[in-house]
């Protein structure tokens, strides 16, 4: 089921949570709406979903004007990060739950069948008489897929939900969740603070500010080229650096990149930590080493310039870098916004 906002508009008293957003999600497409806190990203599922409506504007399904459609007849399964299952009932019941209460009825049998279909699907068979309190938080979003897959909606909305898990339980649902999208194509729109689970899970990824989409592409096309300073700085670590554009060219303390259609004047370089190199001779940007970081996967250098600028690059681990030594650093691959 393909979905489209068409210039939607929500405004809480006289809050504008949402201003003039417009979105086509394809169907089997599965998006990620990432932003900062606040952004809105909530508010555009919720109205999806119809808990909310919108001030203005339209939402479709299909070629259906779904702007008015109540909660109950959109058709959509929801999964929240504080969506709590029964606590009473079992897993195999939580899943049967929408099924049961649905105007489609549908025989037990037929009910049973469907649960332990669901329960192989989210990887929770011989889980299903247990309750709640007895399996993992991990567990518990899993079922609380399933529950919202039982009455095979024809949307599905994810909020946050593994916003309560720990990192490495997190990854791993990450990458279930895409293989489930990938068996079952089901048109999925994911909300999500955490660039990482972002650019990891969705075919696209629609990035918000302020009620507003900023940018958006593919997970390539949103990292390989941000095109604000905002984003840049949103989807990852980044050294910032005044630059000055003269002629075609970026400077910034003995580093230049060739820029495209900046006018001549103030400007500010945004390098990855990646895309900076450390040499013990010149060219580049003088600086001394302030603090060597060593991480599971590499070693974190951060370095003064002469100008007071801070900059973080990544070394090799058997590098045998330490605080106080002095150096160049280089800049490989950099963005320069107008400051
Ligand atoms: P988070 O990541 O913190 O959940 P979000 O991007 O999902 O943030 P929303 O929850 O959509 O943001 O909220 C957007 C803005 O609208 C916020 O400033 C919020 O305070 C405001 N807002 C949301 N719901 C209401 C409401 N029911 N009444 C008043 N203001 C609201």
């Amino acid at each position: 089921m393909k979905i489209r906002l068409d210039h939607v508009v929500k405004t809480f008293d006289t809050f504008r949570a949402v201003r003039d957003v417009s979105l086509d999600i394809e169907s089997g497409e599965l998006v990620a709406l990432l932003g900062p806190s606040g952004s809105g990203k909530t508010t555009i599922l919720r109205m999806v979903a119809g808990l909310e409506y919108s001030d203005g504007g339209h939402i479709y399904f299909g070629d259906q004007d779904a702007t008015d459609i109540p909660v109950r007849e959109r058709g959509v399964g929801f999964v929240f990060q504080h969506y709590a299952l029964f606590p009473h009932m079992t897993v195999a019941e939580n899943i049967a739950f929408g099924m049961k209460v649905s105007k489609v009825k549908r025989e037990r049998a037929a009910i049973d069948a469907r649960v332990s279909e669901l329960l192989r699907l989210v990887r929770l068979e011989g889980l299903g008489d247990r309750f709640p309190a007895q399996i993992s938080g991990g567990q518990r979003q899993r079922v609380a897929l399933a529950r919202a897959l039982a009455v095979d909606p024809k949307v599905l909305l994810l909020d946050e939900p593994f916003g309560a898990l720990d990192a490495n339980v997190r990854k791993d649902l990450r990458r279930w969740l895409r293989e489930i999208h990938e068996e079952l194509g089901i048109t999925t729109l994911f909300v999500t603070h955490d660039q990482e689970e972002a650019l990891d899970l969705a075919d696209r990824v629609v990035i918000l500010k302020d009620g507003q989409i900023v940018q958006q592409g593919t997970p390539e096309e949103v990292c390989r080229n941000p095109q604000s300073a905002f984003v840049m700085k949103f989807l990852g670590d980044a050294n910032v650096l005044s630059a000055e554009v003269r002629d075609g060219k970026a400077y910034a303390s003995g580093a230049s990149i060739e820029v495209d259609g900046l006018v001549d004047g103030k400007a500010e370089l945004y390098a990855r930590p990646s895309d900076l190199d450390w040499s013990e001779q010149g060219p580049g940007i003088p600086a001394v080493i302030a603090r060597v970081l060593d991480r599971a996967d590499g070693r974190r250098v951060i370095a003064t310039a002469e100008t007071g600028e801070h900059l973080e690059f990544d070394v090799a681990p058997e590098r045998a870098l330490k605080a106080g030594k002095g150096g160049f650093v280089t800049v490989r691959r950099a963005k320069v916004f107008a400051a």
